[in-house]
């Protein structure tokens, strides 16, 4: 038997073995693709295999050396497509990556546009409650804005999603 979403989940494991997310206790990376994961299956209902990993694998690009064709050969092109539709290029200025998404968002595949809802949920929920260290309120609220900038281009990908999104922003820090 060849489970491939625990392979993605090994592989994102290995590949983010290094690193640890922004809050104050440091957590594992890996807990942040898992976390997609977990939303998009048991909140939403969503058993699309290639969305699944999608969410697992997609920061693996953006934030560590794994390449395109890496992906190509381990998961095949489709989950290599969905990955590198919601991974940011890294050589451009952080503002007009932040403009960038807001701007792909209402163009990019709909499994990349599930991904991308799930991680700006987690991203939500990390902030409202274990938020990157040394933030101000101010700068919360600036991503909050930002993720529902994003979210708002690619509305009708998926109604139940879009709700997890708006309850996590009726989160948002004052
Ligand atoms: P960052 O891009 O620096 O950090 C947010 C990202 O960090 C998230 O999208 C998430 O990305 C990851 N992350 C890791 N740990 C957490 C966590 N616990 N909670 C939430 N997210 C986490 O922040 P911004 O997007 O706000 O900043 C972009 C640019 O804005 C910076 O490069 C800087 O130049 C500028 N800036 C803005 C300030 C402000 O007050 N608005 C102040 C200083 C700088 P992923 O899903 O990929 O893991
Ligand atoms: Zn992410």
């Amino acid at each position: 038997m060849n489970n491939r979403i625990i392979a993605a989940i090994a592989f994102a494991a290995h590949k983010h073995r290094d690193q640890r997310r922004k809050d104050e206790a440091a957590s594992p990376y890996i807990n942040h693709p898992i976390a997609l994961a977990n939303v998009l299956t048991n909140e939403a209902g969503i058993d699309d295999e290639a969305v699944l990993i999608g969410a697992i694998l997609h920061d693996t690009v953006e934030d560590t050396e794994t390449t395109e064709q890496e992906l190509v050969e381990a998961f095949g092109r489709t989950i290599a497509d969905i990955v590198l539709e919601v991974t940011d290029d890294k050589n451009l200025p952080a503002a007009d990556r932040k403009r960038l998404q807001i701007e792909h968002a209402a163009t990019i595949s709909r499994p990349a546009k599930l991904v991308k809802l799930a991680d700006k949920i987690c991203n939500l929920r990390d902030i409202a409650h274990s938020p990157p260290a040394g933030w101000s309120l101010q700068r919360k609220q600036e991503y909050f804005d930002w993720a529902k900038a994003v979210v708002d281009n690619l509305r009708g990908a998926h109604p139940q999603l879009e709700r997890l999104f708006d309850l996590a922003y009726a989160a948002r820090p004052q």
